[in-house]
């Protein structure tokens, strides 16, 4: 039983709380680990025992567990003003900052901020926002949201149906409208004999065969991860977003980059977009702008978009739609100091001095005859277990592989999610090349360990 191999403490996380995203058969039986503290890019449970954590909690604590600069700005606007809403003409004056500082670093030369609690919802107001301008503009039709499968953008039941994920047909999901496109992964969707070219091309021709046959007056908006992050980190084929976005344009839909992982510096720019050359509607943030520190998300709209909600709104005399806690005083000043830490003292440079470091690695565990690829951009990466790596074939669902890496890692005390049967490295922006090695070694161990149950 859990409850006499751990300590009290993990018998009580089951006994009153409930997990998200948890394989609870293995949780009763391996128990829960509670964590007490962190320390740079560790963190601690209750007996003490440490992880390198290798997922920077949930993609999001890229300053790594204890930044003091992060505590001091928080301590001191707690202090300031400990919290007000952004509704009815009245916000913070951290909330009238934040916004100058992000559209002074988004790729906008200006454009509209609105906040949320949450990437989920941050989605879930993009949406309501394209729906509200379609009304107000006389295209009342004009609905439909286009994602990808294996996109990720939250779990609220917008966000979870623009999600292409199968688990969310255990709800009912997704609700009519949203429409998922090939996951563009050459490597897992291309043809026999197809070339990357061809694939590119294909992916943008099924863009396109999808705006016709649904009706281009129907389409709201084209929602995409730079690089999708939860589905398994899928960089996107060659050339993608060169090939997607004149047909996008070409029937006025906008483009809407969920930064949510990619945004600050995961990818070693600020937006992943950047990395891909392309300039988006609109940008869906959160996760890394707070540092993981306070929830927080922000749609962030470009000109057009701006001007468009602005002019609708007040057609309408307001924008019915907001969070009590939207713009909050204390998540706005974390996160101007987040946005400082992140690019002023020298993380996104770390990101980018580490990432050859980090391919390398990467590369090392993919030469294991049970890998079938590596993949990555900067410090977002990810091994794919198969196996046969000839044929691409995944492991039988029975042997629960990603359980097994899961809980190998743990016991050599290394957090990091397995998602599918692919292993998710995303590592804190702080960390250095010798806890680099750590995570590496770490993970080399627990996959030889797994391999050679199943392999
Ligand atoms: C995590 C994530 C979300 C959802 O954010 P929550 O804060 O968990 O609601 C949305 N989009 C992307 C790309 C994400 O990674």
């Amino acid at each position: 039983m859990a409850t006499d191999s751990h300590n009290s403490w993990d018998a009580r996380a089951s006994a009153h709380s409930l997990y998200g995203f948890t394989d609870l058969p293995t949780i009763h039986e391996r128990g829960a680990v509670v964590l007490t503290h962190g320390k740079g890019p560790y963190v601690y449970d209750v007996t003490g025992r440490e992880y390198l954590d290798a997922n920077s909690g949930l993609w999001n604590m890229v300053a790594g567990f204890d930044h003091p600069g992060l505590t001091e700005a928080a301590q001191a606007q707690y202090a300031r003003f400990p919290g007000y809403h952004a509704f009815f003409g009245r916000m913070s004056d951290q909330t009238v900052m934040l916004s100058e500082r992000l559209i002074e670093v988004s790729p906008f030369e200006r454009g509209k901020v609105f906040y949320t609690n949450s990437g989920s919802e941050a989605n879930d107001t993009l949406v309501k926002m394209m729906w509200f301008l379609g009304r107000a503009e006389g295209h009342p039709e004009r609905r439909k949201i286009l994602t990808r499968v294996n996109g990720y953008h939250g779990v609220t039941a917008v966000s979870a149906s623009m999600t292409g994920k199968p688990y969310n047909a255990l709800f009912g999901l997704p609700l009519p409208g949203f429409i998922h496109l090939t996951c563009p992964h050459y490597w897992r969707e291309g043809r026999p004999g197809e070339t990357e070219a061809a694939f590119t091309a294909r992916m943008a021709r099924e863009l396109e065969e999808t705006i016709i046959r649904e009706g281009p007056d129907t389409i709201a908006a084209f929602v995409a991860e730079p690089v999708m992050g939860a589905g398994g980190v899928i960089p996107p084929s060659e050339g993608y977003f060169q090939a997607v976005q004149p047909v996008l344009r070409r029937y006025g839909i906008p483009l809407v980059a969920d930064e949510v992982i990619c945004g600050f510096g995961r990818t070693g720019t600020v937006w992943g977009s950047e990395n891909y050359d392309f300039v988006p509607d609109a940008i869906i943030s959160s996760k890394n702008l707070t540092a993981g520190f306070f929830p927080m998300g922000a749609v962030i709209l470009g000109p057009e978009l701006s001007d468009r909600l602005q002019a609708a709104s007040e057609a309408a005399e307001e924008f019915p739609h907001g969070f009590t806690a939207s713009g909050h005083p204390v998540g706005c000043a974390i996160a101007l100091k987040a946005i400082d830490v992140i690019l002023n003292e020298g993380l996104i440079e770390n990101v980018r001095a580490l990432t050859p470091r980090f391919e390398a690695g990467l590369a090392r565990i993919a030469e294991k005859p049970n890998i079938g690829e590596w993949r990555g951009k900067g410090l977002m990466g990810a091994v794919e277990a198969v196996a046969d790596k000839e044929t691409k074939t995944p492991f039988a669902g029975h042997l629960s592989v990603s359980e097994r890496i899961a809980n190998a890692c743990t016991d050599v005390g290394l957090i990091c999610r397995p998602l599918g049967q692919a292993v998710v490295l995303c590592p804190p922006f702080i960390m250095t090349e010798g806890q680099m090695d750590e995570m590496f070694d770490k993970l080399d161990h627990a996959l030889d360990t797994v391999f050679a149950e199943v392999g």
